[in-house]
C-alpha cells in the first residue's frame, strides 16, 4: 500500500528502486512475549527464518565463488557456520519455547548475551568477531520480517538503513545502490557529502524508514526535498518522470553558464573553486570552469581501505589532481581523519570518548610523524606539475601551523634532494575551530591563507553535533554569532590581504550567497555539482547594495530577523532599490 513519509534531503537527485532493507546492527527491540497457544507457531517461524539465511548464505557462496578474494569466502563461510551453530539455535529455540519470547526479541538477547562473551575477550581479532555476529543475526532478522520472498534482480535498490558510513558510500554505488534512505544521519555528515559528490540521492532523518519500508518494496526517493514514497501509485510515477524531464530542462539552462564569468550585476569577479575527493570531482571542476581545487579532501584516500597508501600512491593521485587542473591551483587538505571519518587502516583512535574533540585533523598528523611526513613529500613532489597549496584542518592554534611549516620545508627539501625542483607550496589553516577564528589576528602571520571550514566552526560554535539529526534546526549557519564570526574572520583576511575563502557546505547554498558576499567574501569553494547554481545566484547580486546591507544583517538578533534580511536583500539586490 501506497505510504509517504519525509526526512531530510542530503543529496539530491530522484531514484526509483527496490528496496533493501538493512537493520540496524543493535536490534532496539522492546521485551515481547508470544501467548502459549502461538509458541509452537513462533518457534517455527524462528526455524524457517533461520533456514532462508542459510540457504541465501549458500546461493551468495555460489553466486560469488571466483569472483570474490579468499577472505571475503571465508567470511561468507564463517557466517553460515555461525548460523548452524548448536549452541546458537538452541539457545533461540528455548528462548521461544520455554520463555515464550518472540523470535525477534529472542535474536535480540541471544545476540547481546554473545557480544558480552565476544567483548570481554582480550584477542583483538575475537572482539572483531562482533560484526559477523551482528551481520547474522541481522540476516536472520531480515528473513523474518520478510513476508513474501524478495525478487532480486539487477535492477537498482535503495539501501534502507539507520546510517551510512563515509567508508560504504562508494562502494554502495559501484553495488548498483540507486539512492539511500537512512533514519539517522544529518545532510552535514561526511556520508552525505560523499553522496553529493557520487551523485547519490541521499535522504537522511528519516526516522520511519525502518519501521515502514519491507525489504522488496518499491521506493521512490526525492534527494532534495527528503521525501520517501512507498510504493507509488500511477500518478506518483508520472509525477516522478514528469520530475525527471523537468530537471533535464533546468540542467540544459544551467549548462548555458559553463562559459560564462562569475560576476555580480555590477561587475565585480568573485573566485569559485571546487571542493573534490576525487578525480571525477576534479574533471567536473575543470569542465564547469572553477578557479580551482580549494578544497581537496585528501583523507578519502585512506577510507575504504586496510593499508595505508604509500608515498607513490599518494603522489600520483596528487599529481593527477594537479595535471586535472591544468594550471589552476589545488589546494591539498591534509590528512583529516577521526570523529566520524573514521578509516579501517588503524590510524584513527579507537573508543575516544569524544571524538569530535579528540585527535582528528592536524592533531592525527602531529601524532603520526611518518605518515604525515610521507603525505607532504608526495604533495611537495606533485607540486612540481602545477600550482599546489597545502591546508592543515582543524587547527586550533598559532603553534600547531609553525609546526606544519617546519615540516612543510623539509618535506620539500627532501623531494629538492631527489634533483626534482620544486618551491614550498603556500600554506594556509582551516578556520573551523571558534578559537582559531576568534584569535585569527594571531594566525595571519603563519600563514598565507586561510579557509573557513563552516560545516566544523557551526557544530564547534553553538555546541551541535553535525551529525546528530535530533538536533534539528538548532545546527544553523543563521545564527547571529556564527555570523559575526564569519564577518571577523573576513575582515581579518581583508585588512592583511590574506586570501579567505569559505569551504563548508554553506559556500554551495545559493541561497547563503547574498549574505557571504554582504560579509565580505570572495572566495567560494564547493562541490562541483552546485557550481553553476551558485554563479547564477551571485550574477542576480548586486555588490555593492549587498555591501551596503552588512551592518544591518550585523544587527539581526536571531534567525528571523536574519531570515528577514536575507529575503529583503534578494528583492533589492536584483532591483537595485
Ligand atoms: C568544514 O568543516 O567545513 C569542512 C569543509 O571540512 P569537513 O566537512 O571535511 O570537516
Ligand atoms: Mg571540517
Amino acid at each position: 500500500m501506497r505510504q509517504a513519509f519525509a526526512g531530510h534531503g542530503a543529496s539530491r537527485g530522484l531514484a526509483l528502486g527496490r528496496a533493501r532493507v538493512r537493520l540496524p546492527h543493535v536490534l532496539e527491540m522492546a521485551e515481547q512475549h508470544v501467548p502459549a497457544a502461538k509458541v509452537a507457531a513462533e518457534a517455527q517461524r524462528l526455524h524457517e527464518a533461520l533456514e532462508a539465511a542459510r540457504s541465501e548464505m549458500r546461493a551468495l557462496r555460489v553466486k560469488l565463488q571466483g569472483a570474490l578474494s579468499r577472505e571475503a569466502v571465508e567470511f561468507i563461510d564463517l557466517h553460515a557456520l555461525l548460523l548452524d551453530d548448536p549452541e546458537l539455535v538452541s539457545a533461540l529455540d528455548g528462548l521461544v519455547r520455554n520463555e515464550h519470547y518472540s523470535a525477534a526479541y529472542a535474536l535480540r538477547l541471544q545476540r547481546d548475551r554473545l557480544a558480552a562473551v565476544f567483548d570481554s575477550m582480550d584477542d583483538p581479532y575475537l572482539k572483531s568477531r562482533l560484526d559477523d555476529l551482528d551481520h547474522v543475526i541481522g540476516r536472520i532478522n531480515a528473513h523474518l520480517h520478510r513476508s513474501e520472498p524478495v525478487p532480486r534482480g539487477t535492477a537498482g535498490e535503495v539501501l534502507v538503513c539507520d546510517n551510512v558510513a563515509p567508508s560504504e558510500v562508494a562502494q554502495l554505488l559501484t553495488q548498483g545502490v540507486v539512492a539511500i534512505v537512512s533514519s539517522a544521519g544529518s545532510p552535514l555528515s561526511h556520508s552525505a557529502i560523499l553522496a553529493r559528490s557520487l551523485h547519490l540521492p541521499l535522504v537522511v532523518g528519516a526516522s520511519d524508514a525502518l519501521s515502514r519500508i519491507n525489504d522488496g518494496d518499491v521506493v521512490m526517493v526525492d534527494g532534495e526535498a527528503g521525501t520517501v514514497v512507498v510504493e507509488p501509485d500511477a500518478e506518483d510515477l508520472r509525477r516522478y518522470h514528469q520530475r525527471e524531464q523537468q530537471e533535464a530542462r533546468e540542467r540544459r539552462d544551467l549548462e548555458r553558464l559553463r562559459s560564462k564569468p562569475t560576476r555580480t550585476l555590477d561587475g565585480v569577479d568573485i573566485a569559485l573553486y571546487a571542493n573534490a575527493e576525487s578525480r571525477e570531482d576534479v574533471g567536473r571542476a575543470h569542465a564547469l570552469g572553477a578557479a580551482g581545487v580549494g578544497l581537496f579532501r585528501t583523507e578519502f584516500l585512506f577510507l575504504q581501505r586496510n593499508e595505508l597508501p604509500d608515498e607513490d600512491e599518494q603522489f600520483q593521485v596528487y599529481r593527477d589532481a594537479v595535471l586535472g587542473m591544468s594550471g589552476r591551483p589545488v589546494t591539498f587538505r591534509t590528512l583529516d581523519l577521526g570523529a566520524d571519518k573514521v578509516d579501517r587502516t588503524g590510524l584513527s583512535l579507537e573508543n575516544e570518548d569524544n571524538p569530535a574533540l579528540g585527535v582528528r585533523g592536524v592533531r592525527l598528523s602531529l601524532l603520526y610523524d611518518r605518515v604525515f611526513d610521507t603525505q607532504l613529500r608526495a604533495i611537495a613532489r606533485a607540486a612540481a606539475y602545477g600550482p599546489v597549496r597545502v591546508l592543515v584542518p582543524m587547527v586550533s592554534c598559532r603553534e600547531e601551523v609553525m609546526l606544519v611549516r617546519r615540516r612543510l620545508a623539509r618535506a620539500v627539501a627532501a623531494v629538492r634532494r631527489q634533483g626534482i625542483a620544486v618551491e614550498a607550496p603556500p600554506l594556509g589553516a582551516m578556520i573551523e575551530v571558534p578559537a582559531a577564528a576568534i584569535g585569527v589576528y594571531g594566525l595571519l602571520d603563519a600563514v598565507d591563507f586561510m579557509s573557513i571550514g563552516t560545516n566544523d566552526l557551526i557544530q564547534y560554535l553553538l555546541a551541535v553535533d553535525r551529525n546528530n539529526d535530533a538536533l534539528g534546526d538548532l545546527y544553523s549557519p543563521l545564527h547571529p554569532g556564527v555570523l559575526r564570526l564569519l564577518a571577523h574572520v573576513i575582515r581579518a583576511g581583508e585588512e592583511s590581504h590574506t586570501p579567505v575563502a569559505v569551504c563548508g557546505e554553506i559556500a554551495g547554498d545559493p541561497r547563503m550567497a547574498p549574505l557571504l558576499l554582504a560579509l565580505g567574501l570572495r572566495e567560494f569553494s564547493l562541490h562541483p555539482a552546485n557550481l553553476l547554481e551558485l554563479r547564477r545566484a551571485i550574477r542576480d547580486c548586486r555588490l555593492e547594495h549587498l555591501r551596503a546591507q552588512a551592518g544591518k544583517l550585523l544587527q539581526a538578533r536571531d534567525r528571523n530577523g536574519i531570515e528577514r534580511w536575507l529575503a529583503a536583500a534578494m528583492t533589492g539586490a536584483r532591483t537595485n532599490e
